[in-house]
């Protein structure tokens, strides 16, 4: 009986068909409901009674708009702290006017006598409400940000709270009245959210399952600030463990630069050529731009030219590439273009010759500033005066007012919420650790979760080839940061920054060469 039928609510129409099987997304939410709680996560139902519950949604109210926040999914207030959305922060040397209700106080004199819950009198509170169909982004509370446990009273309405960590997922059923007490492993290494949902489907105490509407929700987040880096044991989603950048990195970079980039940028491209040119062909319309730039018969030099896709792109040129990987050069020879092989830091070519010069994609393979330098330098030398170049290296900010690169909305299953970034990250740790390959690294860098926002500037990028023999290679990468391409560009003799701009998840620069 394969069907269509209306239902009641909200004019929504079902469609009924029969399976032999369930799908495995429904087996994997079934299976979400029976888990034990994340450790570290105490839910303690009835927290508050009706009438306290009352007194503190008076007590959270404020007529005006103060510290009030319209978000795009839900109304926020703050006491204590403002808590800034932009850097997930709070400024601890900003204290609101407005400190937490004295009327919240008989919550933390409540919880003291629960031999089971760490000991905290929080100086901030988030009141977020929430209407029906709202909800929030699965997200872990910035580590350096508060101290451990946080608090969350559920008022006026139950919600389910989903945890994840890695491929792992706990749904959490909050009732109305309960507070949430989330320290440790719960705390630290699990994130949380709210699906944007009308309903929920919870377990019955038959073991089924039912449907729950949702009412407006109020949830009061009682939370101490840290102010001091966070020195917790789960790194994957520690922002103070996330944010070192050792001198000593730098040095071992800087000391390795010349193996690492064999072995973890030449060797990789020789293997993965032509796999890689099979996803490299549509040229970026502002390369092209600037491709067209140029009078008819000027010598353009396409430095680390890959498989040679711009090569082509104004035929009224005099066109050359070259490359360090065989196998790309032998793409392009085979289309019966000009190139040759050469290192990006000593280019073969004489100085005051070339009309203009365009190096994509290649600058952030080198592993130290020096050598970053450098090869800028040595496309200076070689442009003549008054010549151009233009140069792309990958930006660490993938997100542009508000608005993914191509290669974060790539990300199907995060964009579809079916799961996060950090839970592809910690996927990703699990499974490097069963990778041989990360035994004879040169220099021990954070493996990069791909379609993901970064982390840091240094990593390693995996590519993994398709087909019968799978591999994961490790690409390394420095991609940079905001004007950091220009200011060292500042550096380079005999040139003048025409434009910089940022397009595809890249910063990028025209400049040209002194007459
Ligand atoms: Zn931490």
């Amino acid at each position: 009986m394969h069907n269509v039928a209306a239902i009641g609510q909200q004019g929504a129409v079902a469609y009924l068909s029969y399976v032999n099987r369930l799908p495995e997304v429904q087996l994997q939410e079934q299976q979400a409901w029976h888990r034990t709680l994340p450790n570290g996560l105490v839910l303690l139902p009835d927290f508050v009674s009706v009438e306290e519950e009352a007194a503190l949604l008076e007590a959270v109210t404020v007529d005006t708009d103060y510290a009030q926040d319209k978000l795009k999914h839900r109304v926020v207030k703050h006491f204590g702290y403002e808590f800034i959305y932009g850097s997930n922060n709070v400024d601890a040397d900003k204290p609101l006017e407005q400190r937490i209700p004295t009327a919240c106080d008989f919550l933390w004199q409540r919880l003291s006598c629960n031999e089971a819950v760490p000991k905290i009198i929080p100086d901030q509170l988030t009141v977020n409400e929430y209407e029906p169909g709202q909800g929030i982004p699965p997200h872990v509370d910035t580590h350096s940000a508060f101290v451990d446990p946080i608090l969350s009273l559920s008022l006026q309405s139950d919600t389910v709270m989903d945890f994840r960590r890695g491929a792992e997922l706990v749904h959490v059923q909050l009732p109305r009245r309960s507070l949430l007490i989330m320290s440790d492993e719960a705390r630290y290494d699990w994130t949380h959210g709210i699906k944007p949902k009308h309903s929920d489907i919870v377990p019955t105490p038959t073991g089924s399952l039912t449907t729950q509407q949702r009412s407006k929700r109020t949830s009061l987040t009682f939370r101490r600030l840290r102010r001091a880096p966070c020195d917790c044991a789960y790194a994957t989603l520690c922002d103070t463990q996330q944010a070192k950048a050792p001198q000593a990195l730098d040095e071992a970079l800087s000391t390795h630069a010349t193996e690492l980039e064999k072995q973890n940028v030449h060797v990789v491209y020789d293997q993965i050529a032509q796999h890689f040119s099979d996803t490299r062909h549509t040229p970026w319309p502002k390369v092209t731009e600037f491709l067209q730039s140029f009078d008819p018969h000027s010598v353009l030099l396409d430095v680390g030219c890959g498989n040679g896709k711009y090569l082509n792109c104004n035929t009224e040129l005099f066109s050359i590439g070259c490359d360090r990987s065989l196998g790309l050069l032998d793409v392009c020879q085979g289309r019966g273009q000009r190139v040759f092989r050469c290192d990006c830091l000593q280019l073969p070519i004489r100085s005051d010759s070339i009309d203009g010069c365009i190096c994509i994609a290649v600058i952030h393979h080198l592993a130290s500033r020096q050598r970053r330098l450098q090869a800028l330098r040595e496309l200076t030398r070689v442009l003549r005066p008054g010549g151009r170049a233009l140069v792309y290296v990958w930006a660490k900010d993938q997100c542009r007012n508000d608005r993914k690169s191509t290669y974060l909305r790539q990300n199907k299953a995060v964009n579809k919420q079916r799961t996060t970034e950090q839970a592809q990250r910690q996927q990703l740790s699990t499974e490097l650790q069963q990778l041989t390959v990360m035994d004879n690294l040169e220099v021990s860098l954070p493996v990069h979760t791909n379609r993901t926002e970064f982390q840091q500037q240094d990593i390693y990028v995996p590519w993994k080839t398709k087909g019968e023999q799978r591999t994961t290679f490790l690409r390394y990468y420095h991609v940079f940061e905001e004007h950091e391409l220009e200011q060292l560009l500042t550096e380079v003799d005999h040139v003048v920054l025409r434009i910089s701009y940022y397009d595809q998840g890249n910063h990028c620069v025209i400049f040209e060469k002194r007459k």
